[in-house]
């Protein structure tokens, strides 16, 4: 299904054309994401600026193409209001796996990765500091989380038992959100695609796919 809807949109018509039911064009909707399958791959030239963070820094600075790092502002509002609505303050950092990596898509060779274009980032998982002081806490949130803790997409993510059902909480939260907000990404994986255990991959190609 996956290949049918890749090999539709990237042979077809869908390169340039806004994928259904997405936002408004980005201009690297228009750069072809087709590579030889073997041998040394060349990326296409395209804008990158480095990125600490805006709303929330991120864990070391990425490198992303400008209309990415615009998507990825609005994610980081999404982060701080879910977080501060689950625990009571925003994360000081967002734990990353890389953002540009000049790459083929490992299950699919004869296709660039969006990490190529920085237009993808890999989220990990998220550091909290102590709960600020004179900052009201949430009524059901453990004395044990108003210390400093961290977040993982692995393993807090299948998380039942303890603090960590609460951690899941919050990631499977925010993956709602995310999912509903047609103006951030428009692919969205996690643990429930292969190769994505420990963490979200985010992007914006120009099609839209969601197995969080
Ligand atoms: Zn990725």
């Amino acid at each position: 299904m996956l290949w049918t809807l890749l090999t539709t949109l990237l042979l077809g018509q869908g390169v340039g054309a806004p994928p259904s039911g997405a936002d408004s064009h980005l201009a690297l909707d228009d750069v072809a994401r087709v590579v030889e399958p073997t041998g040394k791959i060349q990326c296409p030239k395209v804008p990158l600026v480095a990125y600490r963070g805006d709303v929330i820094h991120y864990a070391s600075p990425l490198r992303v193409n400008p209309d990415f790092r615009q998507r990825l502002q609005r994610f980081e509002t999404v982060v701080r209001e879910t977080a501060t609505e689950v625990y009571g303050r925003p994360p000081t950092q967002i734990l990353h796996l890389g953002s540009f990596n000049c790459r083929r898509i490992r299950l699919w060779p004869d296709y660039l990765s969006e990490h190529g274009l920085g237009n993808a980032l890999d989220v990990a998982g998220f550091v909290f500091p102590p709960l600020p002081r004179r900052t009201s806490a949430p009524a059901d949130l453990p004395n044990q989380l108003k210390r400093a803790f961290r977040v993982r997409i692995d393993p807090d993510w299948q998380a039942t038992d303890g603090v960590a059902a609460l951690h899941a909480r919050f990631l499977h939260e925010l993956a709602q959100r995310l999912v509903a907000r047609m103006d951030i990404f428009r692919v969205m994986l996690g643990p429930a695609y292969p190769g994505h255990k420990n963490h979200f991959h985010f992007d914006c190609a120009p099609w839209r796919i969601v197995e969080i």
